[in-house]
């Protein structure tokens, strides 16, 4: 998704902002006027600051419930147009992406009854609905109540589009829900360009992204039917040789220079520790053991991880080249990159799609 930095994380999600969200900060102030005084400036700057908060907070309540069902959440991303959470392996099935997909709406609308209350006991103006004027309170609530109705839009990849898909998904495949929730949402995506073209060129931008996005959506889909059922020990390299934390880097070196693709497990009596490839060795400047050179960063697979999203996403999407491959905790297999890939391209050839979507 591009260059995007780190300002903090809340209950080990990390919260990231993209590189163009300041184009949000700017779009905001600009519109109160020709003559920006400091006060106007530390009001737009206290507005900013609080979107952002309840962004994050739809964004959290979508990354929390993916937690509590098993989902593996990488990030949240904040860019001009909204949130996103980065969560591995979904769709899942029809009832979590459901769970998943509602929740960010639903934490918006209810934050919106606080402000309500709070905007009333203060005598804030609270109609005509607005955003870029009066009370902050006012603002905020119809802000967050946009968030919720906006999103609900039936239009995947908004989250309404996934709630569609997972009510038709519960009737049809994947396959077939994705491709109808998919129409929908092009349609959607479509007349947003058009109605924003006319009166708004923010709602065109976020018609484009839902336009682009559904077409994603309908690769994955077709990519996830046709590798259907293949997993991570379908395509891994089986019991490979791992390295013990305490061996010496020394003995360990010429044998993986000698062949510079390989790459073997560490594990601590047996226990997954890490990776240690050649491009590993010239690390640490006093490394002496083969745990001083070794990647602990080097995200696991589960023997029985789908090929696809999972194990696309562990290595494709993060240029990986190998995962070792556990079953309680311990190695039994190492997934290579340009394996996976040639099984992916094997199982979606009649497809006639260029990429993996990720
Ligand atoms: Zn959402």
């Amino acid at each position: 998704m591009g260059r995007s930095f780190r300002v903090g994380s809340v209950k080990g999600v990390p919260i990231r902002i993209h590189w163009s969200f300041p184009l949000l900060v700017v779009l905001v102030i600009l519109p109160t006027g020709a003559k920006t005084t400091t006060r106007s400036l530390a009001e737009g700057l206290i507005w900013i600051a609080a979107l952002f908060i309840c962004i994050v907070i739809h964004e959290l309540s979508h990354s929390f419930v993916a937690r509590r069902r098993g989902f593996a959440v990488r990030d949240i991303v904040l860019l001009p147009i909204g949130g996103v959470s980065e969560i591995s392996g979904l769709p899942g099935a029809p009832a979590d992406e459901l769970a998943i997909a509602i929740a960010g709406p639903l934490a918006s609308a209810a934050l919106a009854l606080p402000l309500a209350l709070v905007g009333y006991a203060t005598g804030a103006v609270m109609w005509p609905p607005t955003l870029f004027a009066g009370a902050i309170v006012s603002r905020l609530m119809w802000a967050n109540l946009l968030l919720a109705g906006f999103n609900l839009l039936p239009a995947i990849p908004m989250d309404g589009g996934r709630v569609l898909r997972a009510l038709l998904a519960r009737r049809r495949d994947d396959l077939r829900a994705t491709v109808l929730a998919v129409k929908i949402g092009r349609f959607i995506g479509l007349t947003m360009v058009l109605v924003g073209a006319r009166y708004d060129l923010w709602l065109s931008v976020i018609g484009l992204f839902v336009f682009v996005g559904a077409g994603g959506e309908r690769r994955a889909a077709a990519v996830r039917t046709a590798v259907g059922g293949l997993k991570v020990s379908d395509v891994m390299v089986h019991d490979p040789t791992t390295l013990e934390v305490s061996f010496p880097l020394s003995v360990v070196a010429p044998f993986l220079q000698a062949s510079p693709g390989r790459v073997l497990p560490v594990v601590d009596r047996g226990r997954y520790v890490g990776l240690i490839a050649a491009d590993r060795l010239t690390g640490p400047p006093r490394a002496v053991l083969v745990v001083d050179s070794t990647d602990r960063d080097a995200p696991p697979l589960a023997a029985d991880d789908p090929l696809y999203p999972v194990a696309v996403e562990c290595l494709v999407a993060h240029r990986r080249r190998a995962a070792a491959v556990l079953v309680d905790g311990r190695v039994v297999g190492v997934l290579y990159a340009p394996h996976l890939e040639a099984a992916l391209r094997r199982a979606t050839a009649s497809l006639g799609i260029s990429s993996i979507p990720r």
